[in-house]
């Protein structure tokens, strides 16, 4: 846990947590009339918010290409009163907020990249209450909140004891690995974040566990050959082939959660030729640092034996296969453990209760990840309503009756986090 942070948890003690914990009929939050304000606005401005979770949603955001789509987030900022609104080395959306220098500094984030190539079909397709679309819920929702968090605290003009920091953040999905938020915790901001809030898809949810994740391209090379002339040469793809297999059978506990799969594959020339290439990528991951080492171990044992066995098939041959790791992305998991208890959890928790959501803890691999790792606390809630099919073109999304107590849930985190200031 971050020192800074634990220091000036007192502040917050008094202003919110105590009233909402210890006085439950009490509800402080619920009933400062700085928060009843920002709360009605919200709901007021229900289709606002809707109508920037759409318009996001159909610019296209492909993973490394967010520039469009983060120019737009910009603007929107900046007409939101942010003019300070900048866009980072590597793409990320940054805005910040002064507080009165009491509070500690605070920082919610979308994130814009989508796991959908170039040329994916982004037009939201709107069927009564249904949004259809990619990354309709995730994270065009996540986006939408950060920016109806954004117009709550200008057109409320509420003053905050800390600094409030809104991002917009590149390179949350997949092959992202995380690089805006390694940027924002490693580079600018090292050492000056109190606290993480990461809002991503529709629902209801706290992620406070990070599920770490390993993932590699892993190439099988060989001269390759005419399938008839050169019979006898070992082959890459059945090479690649046997390691499959192999990895299929591999054992992992149920709990702590630990998975794997070959997510894709590739390779070879043609029909009638022996394969000099082929290449598989996969995913592992783990609640557990120690069943993912494990697990990764056990994976590069897999393609190890699979090549010994395709090369061992043909002894004739003087050909080889061979094997390389290429590495995808390694996320991080934290060794600090955040339970229910954790300040900001509790924190959340309690703001759920007091919008009139319905909120449980889970784990999960988001932007949250990073500043886990690093031991400041930081939790990614969803952002309100419901969907389903995320990473599919199936995507789809939700208000439902109370879509508003997204971005209400996740300004009363922030508030809380951050203290309002009273003068
Ligand atoms: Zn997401």
């Amino acid at each position: 846990m971050n020192i800074r942070f634990v220091r000036r948890i007192p502040a917050l003690v008094t202003m919110w947590l105590v009233p909402i914990t210890l006085c439950a009929q009490q509800s402080l939050p619920a009933s400062d009339p700085v928060v009843l304000r920002a709360f009605a606005a919200i709901k007021a401005g229900n289709a606002w918010t809707l109508a920037q979770q759409v318009s996001l949603c159909e610019i296209p955001a492909p993973p490394f290409k967010e520039q469009l789509r983060g120019l737009e987030f910009r603007r929107r900022l900046i007409a939101l009163g942010y003019a300070n609104t900048r866009i980072d080395a590597v793409g990320n959306v940054v805005a910040e907020r002064a507080g009165s220098g009491t509070g500690p500094t605070v920082m919610i984030a979308g994130h814009l990249d989508t796991v959908f190539p170039e040329g994916t079909a982004v037009k939201v397709k709107h069927d009564g209450a249904r949004y259809s679309a990619p990354g309709i819920g995730d994270d065009c929702r996540g986006l939408a909140v950060v920016l109806a968090v954004a117009k709550a605290l200008t057109d409320g003009h509420i003053k905050t004891a800390g600094k409030v920091i809104l991002v917009g953040d590149v390179g949350e999905e997949g092959q992202g690995n995380l690089r805006g938020m390694h940027q924002l915790f490693e580079h600018e901001y090292a050492g000056k974040i109190d606290a993480f809030v990461s809002v991503d898809d529709a629902g209801s949810s706290i992620v406070n566990r990070a599920v770490g994740s390993h993932r590699y391209t892993v190439r099988f090379s060989g001269p390759g050959g005419h399938s008839y002339g050169a019979f006898g040469t070992p082959s890459a793809i059945h090479a690649m082939g046997r390691a499959i297999a192999n990895i299929s059978d591999l054992q992992v506990p149920a709990s702590p959660k630990t998975t794997f799969t070959v997510g894709t594959v590739s390779g070879g020339t043609s029909v009638n030729s022996i394969a000099g290439n082929a290449a598989m990528d996969v995913d592992m991951r783990s609640e557990s640092a120690d069943e993912l080492d494990r697990l990764d171990v056990a994976l590069r044992g897999a393609v190890t034996s699979a090549l010994r066995a395709e090369n061992a098939r043909w002894p004739a041959s003087s050909a080889r296969i061979t094997v390389k790791f290429d590495t995808i992305g390694i996320r991080p998991l934290g060794r600090t453990v955040q339970t229910d208890d954790t300040p900001i959890v509790r924190t959340a928790l309690e703001a759920a209760r007091q919008v009139g959501l319905v909120s449980r803890t889970t784990a999960s691999s988001t932007d949250a990840n990073l500043p886990m790792s690093l031991g400041i606390p930081a939790i990614t809630i969803s952002g309100g309503g419901m969907g389903d099919g995320a990473h599919s073109p199936r995507e789809w999304y939700e208000d439902g009756p109370d879509g508003y107590k997204g971005p209400q849930w996740a300004l009363l985190i922030v508030l809380a986090l951050v203290g309002v200031h009273r003068s």
